[in-house]
């Protein structure tokens, strides 16, 4: 938290709006959609539930396919679930680790022998750092096809000084726990289509036809945001361009210490994107470096230090066994290589110098020992 939640949370107590929606909703819709540059905003109450929407108002339903990242977090692809869709997933590409437009295309080649072309396209971008967007968008264009951007995890970010989640008919954020910026759960829509807004709202609020008795014709959802929490989020956007410079300076730091290390590859930044360095994701050849990101992670949960492997591709995930999926290129499957050689590294906006020392100076450790074993 920053220090100015209270304020907020203390106006909803005050005027006693306590409830889903109220004035801390608006007014952190109206500032999310400053903040970003789009026409609108609906806050609702996970990242998750603002896929879900986007995917219902374009009217996807059981028997129809949607393209997704395969390299993220499940929830870009469950709410095609929800819908009764088929999920097919799509590579990472080397340069931003997000969608492969070659895979991409592949899929659309395909997709139009079959005769059935996806009802949308969902890109994500993976810890801050954009997809190439200009590529992706000209494939999609191309087709017809909506693309949905799930920006949970690039709030702030810029692809060629836009921001990252304005570039699909509609953007998704989360305000989960574990983003940049939090409400404890929450998240929001944005797109450029205020019609489409406004039915999100509706489906948000169990889709109430405007009656003063309760009277349904369509099923919705219960998704909107508290008034409390958006007051958190208020507080917390007012410090989001601290947290992205806290995050690029503690990838700065790792990228200073650790890049000269052999084998050691950490996540690009795309030229003309700007990543807000959610985390700091980097690649370890074993080979070159004498440790593999098993006995990073080991060693550094030793010292009592959290590191996790990159996202496990969803078309490597139990759930989603048999599902469909296009590799960056024949020979290669990039998602595969950097879930197996991927890790994260602590990046809280709140670390600590001495935090930040202590962990670099554990990852030389492990990667000195090993090399010593390795000699012996
Ligand atoms: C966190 C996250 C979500 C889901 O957001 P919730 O607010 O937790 O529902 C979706 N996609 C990605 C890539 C995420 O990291």
């Amino acid at each position: 938290m920053s220090g100015n939640e209270f304020k907020y949370i203390n106006q909803a107590f005050d005027t006693n709006w306590v409830a889903p929606l109220g004035p801390n909703v608006d007014a952190f819709e109206a500032e999310i959609a400053q903040y970003v540059g789009a026409s609108e905003a609906v806050a609702v109450n996970s990242g998750t539930a603002a896929i879900h929407l986007a995917l219902s108002l374009l009217g996807v339903k059981t028997g129809d396919k949607v393209f997704c990242s395969s390299l993220t977090f499940i929830a870009s692809a469950n709410p095609i679930i929800y819908q009764g869709a088929e999920p097919i997933f799509i590579d990472s590409e080397p340069e931003t680790w997000n969608m492969s437009p070659q895979a991409l295309e592949k899929a659309f080649n395909d997709s139009i022998k079959e005769g059935i072309l996806p009802k949308a396209v969902i890109v994500v971008n993976l810890y801050g750092q954009s997809a190439k967007m200009d590529e992706i968008i000209a494939i999609c264009n191309q087709y017809d096809v909506p693309i949905i951007e799930d920006a949970a995890e690039s709030l702030g970010s810029k692809y060629k000084g836009i921001a990252s989640g304005t570039f699909g008919k509609f953007g998704t954020y989360s305000f989960n726990g574990n983003k940049i910026i939090t409400t404890s759960g929450g998240g929001v829509l944005i797109s450029d289509d205020r019609d489409a807004l406004q039915q999100a709202r509706f489906l948000a609020t169990q889709a109430r036809d405007t009656a003063i008795h309760y009277q349904h014709s369509q099923i919705g959802y219960n998704y909107r945001l508290s008034n409390i929490l958006a007051g958190i989020g208020r507080a917390q956007l007012e410090v989001l361009d601290q947290r992205i410079d806290a995050r690029r300076a503690v990838f700065k730091r790792y990228y200073n210490e650790l890049s000269q290390l052999p084998g050691f590859t950490f996540m690009p930044e795309l030229d003309a994107t700007f990543s807000n360095r959610w985390l700091t994701a980097l690649t370890i050849n074993e080979k070159e470096a004498g440790v593999s990101v098993k006995d990073i992670i080991s060693g550094l949960i030793e010292e009592n230090i959290e590191a996790r492997p990159v996202w496990k591709p969803l078309h490597l995930q139990p759930v989603f066994n048999g599902s469909r999926y296009y590799p960056h290129d024949d020979q290669e499957s990039v998602s595969d290589t950097l879930f197996t050689s991927g890790v994260c590294l602590p990046s809280g906006s709140n670390l600590k110098e001495e935090e930040l020392e202590s962990v670099i100076h554990h990852i030389k450790q492990i990667v000195n020992n090993r090399k010593v074993s390795f000699r012996a």
